[in-house]
């Protein structure tokens, strides 16, 4: 039987083609980081509570023991990434919340050693594995939405009764320009993909699977297609190859190009009868059910114009940023790192930040990648309404920003905002729309959480 490949039978309205520099790193293959010498594991990898620390400085840990956890549902608890000894749990960088509570762990460099990646056998018996045990075995894993957003995954495989389940998408579009980490899992892992894939859909009660991806990675809709026909399961899994467009991957445009139904404006997609995983979640959930492996380890691309070998390396979970840049060393200076993409990462300044569970990607830019000068006025062209891919007026938004107009952004939809920064890309006047958009975000969101 022939993988059934969904050419995106939908569209999404909006968006952009930056230039996407995949060129960089996309032909490396996945290898092992550097072993550090000390490991900044935080606490809080998640959205959710934030864990309880379970270690105290001087106590040695091993590899994948649970160093981290908390009571509340909507948690994941943390392991320790490789053997060693705690040295303090103190407060330290964070590349979301800026600092954070973390296990610093002195690692045993007798006892270290990647992550080995055993191979799933074609014929793997999934019938033995039931929901609950499934959605058990990825809670105590520590698994969280691996594509950027951290959601508890246990959480999201945990149906609603009273809601359709009826859809999950693996999303393997990874439309942020530079990051590869993705395509070279579904090329160099596809079967851990499609078995996860499998689990997840089991879990959550899902008849219909589709693995997204975007048609800039025909060796990545290759190798997937091949690992459905291996394991045989042609009639459950169906290929949706998209249109390379950003932010095609986004969780609403995603689910819209393909399946055609709408996520309600604040609302989630399980409101509509729709899971949406990430390729690395779905790997992650294959570790965690059939080898009970936590999540110690990470693949994150290191790319950009200023690095000298970029690559797409495995590391434990805590490796310090700056660690991974001087491994594939710089060919120039470094005018800006962020981690992710370039248009919705997150810039850093300190060096010791670590690598968390949803750090797919290091991009370190030089000078002329940099928008630099000075912003325009509004000449009032549209660009930003047009490339808004959630039918917002970017530039009204950020004008209630800028005045503290805080009603008027809210009956604008600030909040339906998801940040892709589509509207700063296409401004002729160089305004960081996005930038004020998510800074009117966040202070509507303290003076909410204020309230409650
Ligand atoms: S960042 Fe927000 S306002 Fe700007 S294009 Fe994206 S969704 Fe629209
Ligand atoms: S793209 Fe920039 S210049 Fe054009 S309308 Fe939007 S904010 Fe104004």
């Amino acid at each position: 039987m022939e993988v059934a490949i969904n050419k995106g039978r939908f569209s999404f309205r909006g968006g952009v083609h930056p230039a996407d520099r995949k060129e960089l790193a996309q032909d490396q293959a996945i290898l092992p980081g550097p072993i550090p010498s000390q490991l900044v594991v935080p606490l809080s990898q998640h959205i959710g509570q934030v864990c309880r620390p379970l270690v105290k400085k001087g106590q040695l840990v091993q590899q994948g023991e649970l160093i981290a956890d908390q009571d509340a549902y909507v948690s994941a608890p943390v392991h320790a990434p490789m053997a060693g000894k705690v040295k303090e749990v103190s407060l330290q960088p964070h590349p979301v919340l800026g600092r954070c509570m973390a296990v610093v762990i002195e690692v045993d460099q007798n006892s270290v050693g990647q992550a080995d990646q055993p191979q799933l056998p074609a014929d793997l018996d999934l019938a033995k594995y039931q929901p609950e045990k499934i959605r058990q075995d990825v809670r105590n894993a520590g698994l969280v939405g691996m594509g950027g957003a951290g959601f508890p995954t246990h959480v999201k495989l945990d149906p609603n009764p009273n809601r359709p389940h009826d859809t999950l998408i693996v999303n393997g579009c990874e439309c942020e320009p530079y990051i590869t980490c993705d395509y070279r899992l579904m090329v160099e892992r596809p079967l851990k993909v499609v078995v996860g894939a499998l689990l997840a859909a089991k879990a959550w009660g899902s008849r219909q699977i589709y693995i997204a991806i975007e048609d800039n990675k025909p060796k990545a809709i290759q190798s997937i297609s091949n690992a459905i026909r291996a394991i045989g399961v042609e009639g459950r899994i169906e290929v949706a190859v998209l249109p390379t467009r950003y932010p095609q991957g986004g969780e609403r445009q995603l689910i819209r190009a393909v399946t055609g139904r709408i996520v309600p404006t604040g609302g989630i997609p399980p409101m509509i009868g729709v899971l949406v995983l990430n390729v690395a979640t779905a790997s992650a959930i294959a570790d965690a059910v059939v080898w009970s492996r936590p999540l110690t380890h990470r693949i994150v691309t290191v790319t950009g114009s200023a690095v000298a070998r970029p690559a797409n390396l495995e590391v434990p979970i805590g490796t310090p940023v700056g660690q991974l840049i001087d491994h594939c060393s710089l060919k120039h200076a470094a005018a800006r790192v962020v981690l992710g993409g370039p248009m919705m990462g997150i810039a850093i300044a300190d060096p010791n930040t670590p690598i968390i569970k949803t750090t797919n990607a290091i991009v370190v830019l030089g000078d002329h990648e940099l928008r630099m000068g000075q912003q325009g006025p509004c000449i009032r062209c549209g660009r930003c309404v047009d490339a808004c891919p959630e039918g917002l007026n970017p530039s009204l938004l950020a004008r209630t920003v800028q005045q503290y107009a805080w009603d008027l952004a809210k009956d604008n939809f600030i909040t339906a905002c998801i940040e892709c920064g589509c509207c700063s890309y296409v401004c002729p006047a160089g305004i960081e729309l996005a930038g004020y958009i998510k800074t009117g975000k966040a202070f509507l969101a303290r003076q909410t959480s204020k309230k409650t």
